[in-house]
């Protein structure tokens, strides 16, 4: 008889992880079964703003993988709208509920691959039901939303709660659609990814373009008018809106794991080890953003629930799972997005993290221009780094600017990664050309600034 893989969460970290086992082992020998709640399967959340903008105009553009492709081509059985309720470790059995019928199954496993990704935050005000209020966590969000903006009466202002990058990228999102666009947050600035003196430079291009920014603002209320979200009720007072959408952050989805009895890290995420086994819960895998892992930087758990780590851990899981050979080695932090033109990458640890971690350290700012000065179109570029004192060793770097400055966050996340210093970075041979450059590359005007710092 073969056996039977049940992977919980149809997205990026369990398809991953089905695929990956499917690929190193034959359906005759290994049986895979994914249940999920919603209506897609491999969908692109981080495509959502693109698709909300009408940049991308087709949400299946956002599929990679449905249903039909799995069972036809990987023989992976996809039960879509059915969301498990429990986890029975001793009887190796998930329990899940049918949503369209109203029914219960349960299913025997062999292997288990928990991969039911992140839950937004909800303070009670956003959860009171109130019409025209959206989150943005998947394509069903996204299609709701959609339906709102493009109904009557067609909404034209819009208040967007929460400045991380989901906020941002909403923000410039509605903006493009012709709407008026507030963004509120209770911290002093959005974009807290980096640090306040980068921030600073995204909220400035974000007003540049008519987003209206209010800080230290906390939501108290939603208010409706003949059934309408009509005012949000801040500790700054009521600001009218035809529209809210809600970026509050997200914290691991991991109450199932917890009722069942995996162990749950301090970050509320599933503890795995770095093959993505849960640790003394055999034939039980876990992938994605559900999962806590390790910070190679700070050597902490952290929870950084990004897209990228949910394709490479369920990869990895998968690997295992068909008996191969394969481990999650943690992640740096790395992460880019946009806000209109202006570009905005990070890797390793801001200042906050660097102290938490008890690091000491120096900062640079280095202000220079994405090309030679002389060429058309050169735009301002800054980057910041944070290198550990005495050592040199880099600990953390941000860049902010308008064109070609987010990818350029890579070079740094791979000098980071293999725990370079900022001394040795300066002789990096990256490439120069006037159109791409100027002849010392901004990525080594900072380094030669924190060279300069640590040998003062
Ligand atoms: C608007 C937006 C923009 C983003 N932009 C980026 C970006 O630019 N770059 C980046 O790296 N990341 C980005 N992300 C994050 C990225 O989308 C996630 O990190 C990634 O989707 C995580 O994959 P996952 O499989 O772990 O979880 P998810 O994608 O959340 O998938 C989990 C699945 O499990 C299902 N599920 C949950 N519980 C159950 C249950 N009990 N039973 C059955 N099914 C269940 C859910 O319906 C869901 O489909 C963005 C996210 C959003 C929302």
């Amino acid at each position: 008889m073969a056996e039977r893989l049940v992977v919980v969460g149809g997205d990026a970290a369990g398809m991953a992880a089905a695929s990956q086992a499917r690929r190193r082992r034959d359906p005759d020998e290994l049986e895979i079964v994914t249940f999920e709640r919603g209506h897609f399967t491999s969908y692109s959340a981080c495509g959502i703003p693109y698709w909300i903008s009408g940049v991308v105009p087709d949400r299946d553009q956002l599929v990679a993988r449905d249903p039909a492709t799995f069972r036809e081509r990987y023989d992976i059985h996809v039960r879509l709208r059915h969301e498990v309720t429990a986890i029975d470790l001793g009887r190796r059995e998930v329990v899940a509920r049918d949503l369209a019928g109203g029914g219960e199954v349960r299913e025997r496993y062999d292997t288990l691959v928990y991969a039911t990704g992140a839950r937004p935050e909800r303070p009670e005000w956003a959860c009171a039901g109130v019409a025209g209020v959206f989150g943005v966590q998947t394509l069903d969000d996204g299609t709701a939303l959609l339906d709102w903006l493009e109904g009557e009466p067609r909404p034209r202002r819009a208040v967007v709660v929460g400045g991380g990058y989901i906020g941002v990228e909403m923000a410039e999102a509605l903006l493009q659609r012709g709407l008026s666009v507030e963004l509120l947050e209770q911290a002093a600035q959005p974009m807290s990814t980096v640090d306040p003196e980068l921030a600073e430079l995204v909220s400035t291009a974000m007003r540049g373009v008519g987003i209206v920014i209010r800080t230290g603002v906390t939501v108290t209320d939603l208010r409706e008018r003949d059934g309408r979200i009509a005012v949000v009720d801040t500790s700054s007072g009521p600001i009218a809106a035809d529209v809210v959408v809600l970026g509050l952050g997200i914290r691991p989805n991991s109450a199932l794991a917890d009722a069942a009895g995996l162990p749950i890290g301090p970050t509320g995420g599933v503890r795995t080890d770095r093959r993505m086994r849960v640790p003394g819960v055999p034939g039980v895998w876990a992938a994605g953003d559900c999962v806590e892992t390790l910070h190679r930087v700070s050597g902490m758990p952290v929870h950084i629930p990004l897209g990228t780590h949910a394709n490479k851990q369920g990869r990895v899981a998968g690997i295992n799972i068909g008996g191969g050979y394969a481990t999650f080695p943690g992640v740096i932090g790395t992460s880019v997005t946009k806000v209109c033109d202006l570009e905005v990458g990070r890797t390793g640890l801001r200042e906050r993290d660097a102290l938490a971690a008890g690091f000491e350290f120096v900062s640079v700012i280095a202000e220079s221009t994405s090309r030679a000065g002389y060429y058309p179109g050169a735009r301002p570029m800054t980057v910041k780094l944070i290198a550990e004192r005495p050592s040199g060793r880099l600990l953390g770097a941000q860049i902010v600017g308008w064109s070609e400055a987010a990818k350029r966050i890579d070079a740094l996340a791979v000098a980071l990664w293999n725990e370079m210093t900022v001394d040795e970075m300066t002789a990096l041979d990256l490439g120069y050309a006037p159109p791409y450059a100027p002849v010392w590359d901004p990525v080594l005007i900072a380094a030669r600034k924190a060279v300069d710092a640590l040998t003062r």
